[in-house]
């Protein structure tokens, strides 16, 4: 391994610890970073906070500055494999041969039009990156009204941001805000808060649709329409595989890996493009510590191969919105009410869920905790006091 050649496409939380870790535990071989953004990596989900609402600049979210020597291909994308050479194919014509490779591609915002929810011709924005959160940034000047089409983490925390701007903000969906993933009693909790700062929420469980051309109509199954001068679709995330294609590395539309992130031999991947063997079958987390964790594990595995240890996914994430910071570990959807571990509503939650295989799902309520400490409360199987948690 010591004179490899290593390649890693993708430049961003995933790709730039992969070769920081490579480098900090001895790598002394060949290692070449490819990335398509024209500058250097940053924090993504700081984007939809500090970012949008402007306390940052692309300055202060700046990822750490890579600490070791590695070459740096910024700009540019990778668009293809040469197998037989072992060759990556850059989009401008370079090739990069490789011993090892790390697939580090990431993922890009989800459609209404990829979900077959658009009529044709429709304007849809969606908020991915910084080019995105820039062109948000500026039409937030003129408090555009804007409808937002999802109410997940990314939705509500956009919905958060425009309505702290002075913007009239809807947002629409098939359920209630974070409902499906985290709970009636946290998304009462975040809906309450929401509705309090002027946010108007609509949904409908038969779904949502784009009607229109231009900047669309947002309209429920029942009739209701939503117009606004700025539409914006969070629906969820896709992975940027469309590079991979012909190379037989897709199954069933992912990049699967195994518990040292191996792909096939000698090629890795980690981070949001990266789908791992779950109880569901093969299931992506596209949150920034799994591709942490994912990128520690993929570097010793490409050092230390059998003997590195495997991963052991332990899903965390957390979300600023609304005046509201929640922080979850563990498997999701929850399921059921909460058990209160300790707090209340006016000075912070600790909540659990059982996750239905002897641990929990934890989550902090506006509670400062150490996330190590909310990993432990998820190795206990909660007792069975549920309650109502509302502002
Ligand atoms: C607005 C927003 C807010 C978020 N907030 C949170 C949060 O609060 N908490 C949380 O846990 N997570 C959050 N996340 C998720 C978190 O940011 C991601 O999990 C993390 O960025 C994943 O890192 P990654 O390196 O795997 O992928 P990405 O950050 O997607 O980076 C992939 C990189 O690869 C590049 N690339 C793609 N294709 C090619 C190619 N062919 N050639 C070269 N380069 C290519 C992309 O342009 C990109 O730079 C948020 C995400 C977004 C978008």
């Amino acid at each position: 391994m010591a004179r490899e050649r290593v390649v890693v496409v993708g430049a961003s939380l995933a790709g730039v610890t992969v070769v920081d870790e490579l480098r900090r535990r001895g790598f002394g071989g060949e290692l070449t970073l490819v990335g398509d953004e024209p500058h250097s990596a940053y924090n993504r989900p700081a984007l939809s906070k500090g970012f949008l609402s402007g306390a940052d600049t692309l300055e202060s979210i700046a990822l750490p500055a890579l600490s070791c020597e590695v070459d740096q291909r910024v700009g540019v994308a990778a668009t293809g494999i040469d197998g037989d050479r072992r060759e990556i194919v850059l989009a401008d014509g370079d090739r990069l041969p490789f011993d090892h490779l790390v697939i580090t591609t990431g993922a890009r915002a989800r459609t209404m039009a990829d979900l077959g929810a658009a009529d044709p011709g429709v304007r849809e924005s969606t908020f991915r990156d910084v080019s995105d959160a820039r062109t948000l940034r500026d039409r937030l000047v003129d408090r555009p009204r804007v409808v937002i089409v999802g109410a997940g983490i990314l939705g509500m925390e956009l919905a958060s941001t425009c309505a702290a701007a002075g913007s009239a903000v809807t947002v629409v969906d098939r359920q209630r805000p974070l409902r499906a993933q985290l709970g009636r009693s946290l998304s009462d909790l975040v809906a309450d808060a929401a509705i309090a700062r002027g946010v108007t929420l609509a949904h409908h469980p038969a779904g949502v649709r784009l009607r229109g051309s231009g900047t669309p109509a947002v309209e429920l199954a029942d009739g209701r329409r939503f117009e606004g001068d700025l539409v914006i679709s969070a629906v969820g995330c896709r992975p940027n595989l469309e590079w991979l294609g012909g190379t037989g590395l897709i199954a069933d539309g992912d990049v699967r890996i195994d518990d040292r992130c191996r792909v096939a031999p000698g090629i890795l991947a980690a981070g949001d493009v990266a789908a791992f063997r779950g109880d569901h079958g093969h299931r992506r987390t596209p949150w920034w510590t799994s591709a942490l964790d994912q990128a520690h594990t993929a570097a010793a595995t490409l050092l230390g191969g059998d003997d590195a240890a495997p991963l052991v996914p332990s899903p965390y994430f957390w979300t600023q919105q609304f005046g509201i910071t929640l922080r979850v570990c563990g498997a999701l959807p929850v399921r059921g009410r909460p058990t209160v571990v300790a707090g209340s509503p006016a000075e912070g939650l600790l909540l659990t869920w059982p996750d239905g295989r002897g641990g929990a799902t934890a989550a902090a309520v506006n509670r400062r905790i150490p996330i190590s400490r909310l990993r432990a409360l998820t190795r206990a199987t909660p007792s069975d006091t549920p309650m109502e948690v509302r502002r």
